[in-house]
């Protein structure tokens, strides 16, 4: 087991150079590490008793994940010794340089130098498993857990201050027009391209009457280069995840326009998905690997927990940002720039939400990104009539509803059906699960 897997570089170099070598050797005969936790957290998790049928195949899975407030879930399970605690000492998290990078790493698994799974934007498990961002390679992956719902914003460069660029804009199709026609079409980027945040874009121009294909340019931009971007003026807007937007508006580059949970209340975000072939062999750390995340989940969900999840994700080997960007999104306190939003209700959320379950993957969320696929052209139409095999294929719904039994979590927490109901959108449209045809029947601006 590492000796130093509870604690973060910076403090074992604090140890260190402190020459303590008595914690050093506390340390080395496998007793848990100090940690510098405040009295709230749950200190250095103590190894679960497992039963036979629960112990892991195997000790170890690679998980990617990207710096933004989605990955906290993987980080914590780490930093807290989660995985350890359901007999996993050696899951390694691994940050990626970008979505592609993700997905390249998932294709070659951890057996080929890359990754096993980890954190991804919806639908890319699905692009993978039908090899439709692979080169044609399909490499079927698993989902299993919601990592986060909200958490996410859009960011307008400061030039655009003062022209009424919010979440439900009037007249704001002239602003649009008058930039086309003065050859200096509005660029809005997005960290991948046909996932979360080119969809949550896309929605809030046309939610807006601004069509995205034809008022708009749309480009693909990694994201911590984001903000390097904007402040360059390679950009007039963009669409990522905390704590990306809100440094735009504290490095005074931009504000921001709306925040993902203005656009749709308790929106489903980020997903933790691990390759087909591996939760097939491994099914006992599979779940291992969830029953970390959940309990990981419900930590990062505790406001009181936040301040100390902001030093965690501030250090230098996860997002490496000032600790004080990440409070104040992670509070739910967001300065928007024109504007300020102070409700923990609008911020990232892991476990709970107003809606049901976060952590729970509920499949008519999945069917919503599909449909939306769908609506932009990005899937054939045909997606939608095998979309319930599809989403059966993909969507493990199952196990994790088998890895909360074994968790304890109360079945009032274990939501009763794969469907989360009718969702509502800031401009009024609905989405019913039941019938998608209808959704995108209502909608204005699309391209099927
Ligand atoms: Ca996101």
């Amino acid at each position: 087991m590492p000796v130093f897997s509870n604690i973060s570089r910076r403090r074992f170099i604090t140890i260190a150079t402190a020459s303590s070598s008595a914690l050093f050797l506390k340390g080395c005969l496998g007793n848990p590490p100090d940690t510098t936790s405040s009295q709230s957290s749950p200190v250095a998790s103590p190894v679960a008793e497992l039963k036979p049928e629960m112990m892991p195949e195997v000790k170890t899975v690679k998980l990617g994940y990207l710096p933004i407030v989605e990955a906290a879930p993987l980080i914590v399970a780490k930093e807290k010794g989660l995985f350890a605690k359901y007999g996993m000492p050696d899951v390694k998290i691994d940050k990626q340089a970008n979505w592609g990078a993700a997905r390249d790493n998932v294709k070659i698994g951890s057996a080929g130098g890359g990754i096993d799974g980890g954190q991804w934007q919806m639908p890319m498990p699905y692009l993978i498993s039908e090899g439709i961002i692979t080169d044609k390679t399909k490499v079927p992956m698993y989902v299993l857990a919601q990592l986060n719902t909200q958490g996410n914003g859009i960011a307008i460069a400061s030039k655009h201050l003062g022209k009424g660029l919010s979440t439900k804009m009037s007249e704001q199709v002239a602003f649009f027009d008058k930039l086309k026609s003065d050859g200096a079409k509005f660029k809005a980027a997005y960290t991948f391209p046909k996932a979360n945040q080119e969809f949550w874009i896309r929605y809030w121009l046309a939610g807006n009457g601004i069509d995205p294909d034809k008022e708009v340019e749309l480009l693909t931009v990694p994201t911590a280069q984001t903000v390097a971007d904007m402040k360059r003026g390679a950009m007039d807007a963009f669409s990522t995840g905390d704590p990306w937007p809100n440094r735009i508006v504290s490095d005074k580059i931009g504000f921001i326009s709306t925040l993902t949970a203005e656009i749709w209340k308790n929106h489903p975000e980020e997903y933790l998905a691990i390759r087909k072939d591996w939760v097939d062999q491994y099914p006992k750390a599979t779940k291992a690997i969830l029953k970390a995340v959940m309990e990981a989940q419900q930590w990062c969900d505790n406001f009181d927990n936040r301040k100390e999840l902001a030093g965690i994700l501030a250090k230098r080997e996860y997002f490496g940002v000032p600790e004080k960007v990440l409070i104040e999104p992670l509070m739910g306190k967001y300065n928007l720039g024109e504007r300020s939003v102070d409700d923990k209700s609008m911020a990232v959320l892991y476990w709970k939400d107003e809606k049901g379950s976060v952590s729970y993957p509920y499949q008519s969320h999945d069917l919503w990104f599909l449909t939306e696929s769908v609506r932009w052209g990005f899937l054939p139409k045909a997606t939608l009539t095998k979309a319930k095999d599809l989403i059966k294929q993909v969507n493990r719904e199952d196990i994790w509803r088998e890895a909360a039994k074994e968790l304890g979590v109360a079945a009032a927490d274990i939501p009763s059906s794969t469907s989360r109901g009718v969702e509502t959108f800031f401009d009024g449209a609905k989405f019913d699960p039941e019938n998608p045809q209808a959704y995108l029947d209502s909608l204005k601006i699309k391209r099927v």
